[in-house]
């Protein structure tokens, strides 16, 4: 449970109680039913797709919003700890919670038809459909602006065309929003991955974030019903909206693989024997664990301050990107002093170390890669845009 690894500075004390009970409740189904397992599904390549009803039950799925719509109403920090807890078990868990809930479940909630909200949004949250996400194109990741994926209206409908690439989930969605361009302005569309012409095979070969589904949409004029179309999605402002709702939950989540990943080290540090000492207590290996005390505190921070702004209805989303590019930079950090202080033994699966290492590359880079905030940082503070 991650508050028993590290709460240096006493977050624990401005959390409410219904805060604390959904992070324990689901620190322990993590503790319980996901740590056991996901070595094997890990080294297998795959998701324990077994455990996603568990998931839909445990309230996991769009808990911030209203209950008519699925949700539970619960605080941004009770979600982002949430987050937390899941991605201490593993990346893969917390990106599958993530898509679903920031990338499929808001995006009907924001900019769906009140029809598309009954319809769609009580079923995602307790998982009897899954969703994903269609944005990133072969050729267009970062600037998804470029995007080929066409809509054309026909009669009672569109024909959606193109390739997306990267997709969480795809192979075993029911629904994809699939963004898409019609008259040369991105919009989103709830595609039934049942309809002709849609095939989402599976991407192989991951090193990282390989217990996780990832896969390629292929459309081929796939007819989307009138009532399928997004109605308030206007421009590539409104997916960029979406995945802000899912770095979010990211700042929050590599908290857990931090705490994972320092938790390893701690215990092993004082375990371990070379010249007969604990190696914890050499000076070298003390001034590591501070560092990764140190940083795991400073995200907790931030990561704190964040949901409150969020909460308060205050946040912006250059306040996102700094805390999406700070604590998975830092997640990263702490995962290789950690393997460090594992010496040999840091390279085996019998500890959690290299897998979040390896996951850890991967969320670097989605959802906006580090140099991305970099840049939409540095724009904030400048007033000069350095994309191009
Ligand atoms: C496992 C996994 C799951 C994913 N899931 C999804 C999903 O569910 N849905 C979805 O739509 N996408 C998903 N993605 C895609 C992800 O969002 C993209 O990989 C990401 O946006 C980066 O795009 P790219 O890989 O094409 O890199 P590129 O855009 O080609 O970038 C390559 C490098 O160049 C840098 N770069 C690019 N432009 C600039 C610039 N102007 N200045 C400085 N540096 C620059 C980048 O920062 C990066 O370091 C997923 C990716 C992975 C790996």
């Amino acid at each position: 449970m991650s508050s028993k690894i590290l709460d240096y500075y006493s977050i624990e004390d401005l959390l409410t109680h219904e805060e604390k009970l959904i992070r324990d409740t689901i620190a322990e189904f993590v503790d319980t039913e996901f740590i056991p397992i996901i070595e094997e599904y890990y080294m297998k390549g795959e998701f324990p797709k077994y455990l996603i009803p568990k998931l839909g039950e445990l309230g996991i799925f769009g808990m911030t919003l209203p209950e008519e719509y699925g949700g539970s109403g619960a605080s941004n920090i009770a979600y982002g700890l949430a987050m937390q807890e899941l991605e201490r078990g593993d990346s893969a868990l917390r990106s599958f919670a993530s898509v679903q809930s920031a990338l499929v479940m808001y995006p009907i909630y924001a900019f769906g038809s009140e029809t598309q909200k009954k319809t769609y949004l009580k079923k995602l949250a307790s998982a009897e459909i899954i969703g994903c996400f269609g944005l990133t194109e072969p050729d267009f990741g970062s600037n998804p602006a470029g995007m080929l994926t066409k809509a054309e209206k026909i009669d009672g409908g569109f024909l959606l065309n193109g390739t997306k690439m990267w997709i969480t989930n795809g192979s075993i969605a029911d629904i994809s929003i699939v963004w898409a361009k019609l008259d040369n302005v991105v919009k989103g569309f709830i595609v039934d991955t049942k309809t002709k012409g849609f095939s989402a095979p599976i991407m192989k070969g991951k090193l990282s974030l390989r217990a996780s589904i990832t896969s390629e949409l292929i459309l081929q004029d796939v007819f989307v019903p009138e009532e399928n179309i997004l109605p308030m999605s206007n421009g590539l402002k409104t997916p960029l909206m979406c995945l802000n709702q899912a770095r979010y939950s990211i700042a929050w989540g590599v908290i857990g693989a931090m705490l994972a990943t320092y938790k390893s080290a701690l215990d092993y540090s004082k375990t371990r024997i070379q010249f007969k000492k604990p190696i914890a207590s050499f000076q070298l290996t003390q001034e590591k664990l501070v560092k990764m005390a140190t940083e795991i505190t400073k995200a907790q921070l931030l990561a704190f301050q964040l949901g409150k702004l969020k909460d308060m209805g205050k946040i912006k989303h250059t306040h996102i990107s700094m805390a999406k590019r700070n604590n998975v930079e830092q997640a990263l950090n702490i995962a290789r002093i950690s393997r460090e202080i594992h010496g040999a033994n840091g390279i085996l699966n019998e500890y959690p170390v290299m897998r979040h290492a390896a996951n850890l590359e991967t969320v670097k880079t989605y959802e906006g890669t580090h140099e991305m905030h970099t840049l939409i940082i540095g724009e904030d503070l400048t007033g000069i845009p350095a994309f191009e």
